[in-house]
């Protein structure tokens, strides 16, 4: 209750799938700028939930300092039993906006390397602490004034949500969606955040989305045809997986030759970094620690500082 009076809610922002946002400031010094997220949380939930999900995001919000990862100041439920974050303001837009707005926006590789170390450090924050994001892409990748680019929208949070609307947010997300979850694997790891990565950093290169599906089986045939079929060989034990299904065709993985044709613009370093995170069996994809210390980060050219990185226009 005392932490709802430390913030007054201004206009509205936006509307997310599963939240609205709204501008606000610290009631003490209206400087201080906030967004306040309102989670839509589902009726059946609202007696319980709403403060088991304060306490669980409360411990994330302790957890969770870093520059890449968007802060968390205050949560609290609101009468009505919904939940409330409030987040630091940032005012300059996602990563989605830069990337799709190709004829105002240009961007080269020094810049596709800074926003990728951000988004790694991030990553790696995350893991190195036991939270997995679970829904890394473009669109929560949130830009702040100085140019850092903060990871944004835990699915914790979307976890509380109505289900009903998390239809739609799965909509939006599939395109970064593993193939171990696509298979319906049950037990996961970070690898999981590491292919969105991957996917991400392959978007950004191409201005268009890499592995765009219409529906799950269209995203695992896109998998199958673009980075390859799994089978056995390259990943052993994936047909035990309860909802493993690929084309009869199989497709052998590529290798960084047939990557280097599409995004050779990442450099042939760059296009081993992604080869790297897109390994289907995710026991062998690159974790974030080992994307740290890859040699892409360190050869030319160096990344772009944060003041000189473009911006929306
Ligand atoms: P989405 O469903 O697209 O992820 P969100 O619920 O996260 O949407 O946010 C809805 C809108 O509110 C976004 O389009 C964004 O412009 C705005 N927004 C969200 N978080 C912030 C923030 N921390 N600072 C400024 N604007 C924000």
């Amino acid at each position: 209750e005392q932490e709802k009076r430390k913030y007054v809610k201004g206009k509205k922002l936006g509307e997310g799938t599963y939240a609205n946002v709204y501008l606000g400031h610290a009631r003490h010094d209206a400087g201080v700028l906030v967004a306040i997220k309102k989670i839509k949380v589902q009726k059946e939930y609202k007696d319980g939930l709403a403060p088991d999900a304060v306490r669980e995001l409360k411990h994330l919000q302790e957890l969770l300092g870093h520059p890449n990862i968007i802060s968390l100041l205050s949560v609290f439920s609101s009468k009505d039993q919904n939940l409330n974050l409030v987040l630091e303001y940032l005012p300059l837009g996602d990563l989605e906006m830069l990337i799709r707005d190709v004829d105002r926006v240009r961007y080269g590789t020094a810049d596709i390397k800074a926003w990728m170390g951000m988004l790694t450090r991030a990553v790696w924050f995350c893991h190195d602490n036991f939270v997995l994001h679970r829904d890394i892409k473009p669109n929560n990748l949130l830009i702040a004034a100085n140019g850092e680019v903060k990871l944004a929208d835990f699915g914790l949070a979307r976890s509380f949500a109505d289900p009903g609307t998390r239809m739609t947010a799965n909509v939006i997300t599939r395109w970064y969606r593993p193939p171990e979850l696509l298979f319906g694997a049950r037990h996961y790891s970070g690898a999981v955040d590491i292919w969105s990565v991957g996917l991400v950093f392959a978007e950004l290169v191409l201005r268009a989305p890499f592995l765009p599906g219409n529906t799950e089986v269209d995203q695992i045939n896109l998998i199958c045809r673009q980075i390859g079929t799994p089978t056995e060989d390259n990943w052993p034990g994936v047909t035990q997986l309860k909802e493993y299904t690929v084309p009869s065709e199989v497709v052998p993985v590529w290798g960084k030759d047939a990557y280097m044709s599409r995004f050779g613009g990442a450099g042939s370093d760059g296009v081993d970094l992604l080869v790297r995170t897109l390994a289907l069996d995710p026991k062998n994809r690159i974790t974030a620690r080992e994307m740290l210390e890859h040699r892409w980060w360190r050869t030319d050219p160096r990344p772009t500082r944060n003041e000189d990185l473009p911006r929306k226009s």
